[in-house]
């Protein structure tokens, strides 16, 4: 009798067992066991790192200091992708290789975001010779308004995953989405008090939506991908504007070649100032773990106010 309780335990635990087993295939992130994210570039990162803090464990699909224009994926990279939980990219035309990926990923539980959805893309409308027309520009991420659409998508990506923590990411994408308005607040403050609006970039045309949304002219030297090398011609165009509206300061792209900011500051003896696209993040920044989206950002405002000669 004893032999036959024992048993009937001894089978129910296994069941029991069998179940919690099947349970945590198909939802690998119950209990304590963080939620796998990898994002493509540095803001989707960050953005995936605040709202997920210590119940996240994010990755940054790029290498510290690599272009994310003609980055193209490992397979190694691959099997990481498969192994997430989440997959975040900006959209399709930042990162072409993602859809193919996608379609050859057996992980059924991973979730693929794209960044893009819901955000109103504007066309490339500086052209080089190698950019078809009708070409779109990726760096939705340069628009404050667009980066609180992103955190919306992320956020609800990674609730499907932790419905029981909804709350928590909730709350840590709203105290984003709030810092986001303060600076956006504090742009459209001191863009709205400078003496010059217009942006002469010695680099890739990364800035297209920032000029948009603060009513700025935007120059820039190469078109939306750093690739390309300006033209002489493109070059004499952009020396003459800047003589002709005597401007005192242009802004350098840290992904493109430096010579191209070189010779134009040389050329018409203005200064240099750095303007981040913040596509990714240096080595030394990845490491301290001290620098944002935000800071970044702010960095970046700080030399706008310079350059711009803005008077708050
Ligand atoms: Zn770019």
């Amino acid at each position: 009798m004893i032999r036959t309780i024992l048993n009937i335990l001894f089978i129910a635990a296994l069941v029991l067992v069998l179940i919690a087993v099947i349970n945590h295939a198909s939802n690998p992130v119950i209990g304590t066991k963080k939620i796998k994210i990898i994002t493509t570039l540095y803001p989707l990162y960050d953005f995936a790192k605040k709202i997920g803090q210590d119940k996240a464990e994010v990755t940054l699909l790029l290498p510290p200091n690599v272009s994310a224009h003609n980055f193209e994926p490992k397979p190694s990279d691959i099997v990481k992708i498969n192994q997430a939980d989440i997959f975040i990219y900006t959209g399709r035309f930042m990162e072409p290789w993602a859809e193919k990926i996608i379609k050859s990923i057996s992980n059924k539980n991973l979730v693929v975001v794209d960044a893009s959805i819901g955000i109103k893309l504007m066309s490339a409308i500086y052209h080089d010779e190698d950019e078809p027309i009708g070409s779109t520009d990726p760096h939705i991420w340069l628009d404050f308004n667009n980066d609180k659409t992103i955190i919306q998508t992320i956020t609800h990506s990674i609730v499907e995953k932790d419905k029981v923590n909804a709350g928590y990411y909730m709350k840590n994408a709203d105290l984003y989405k709030a810092e986001l308005s303060a600076l956006d607040k504090n742009y459209i403050k001191s863009l709205s008090s400078c003496k010059s609006n217009e942006i002469i970039y010695a680099g890739h045309y990364a800035f297209g939506y920032m000029a948009d949304q603060y009513d700025l002219k935007y120059v820039a030297a190469q078109g939306v991908s750093p690739d390309a090398e300006p033209t002489p011609k493109d070059l004499i165009h952009l020396i003459k504007q800047i003589k002709k509206n005597k401007i005192k300061y242009i802004f350098y792209d840290n992904l493109s070649s430096p010579k191209i900011a070189l010779t134009l500051s040389k050329e018409t003896h203005t200064s240099l100032l750095h303007l981040n696209p913040a596509h990714n993040i240096s080595k030394k920044d990845y490491l301290n773990n001290k620098t944002s989206f935000l800071s970044i950002m702010q960095d970046n405002l700080d030399n706008l106010k310079i350059g711009l000669e803005c008077s708050q």
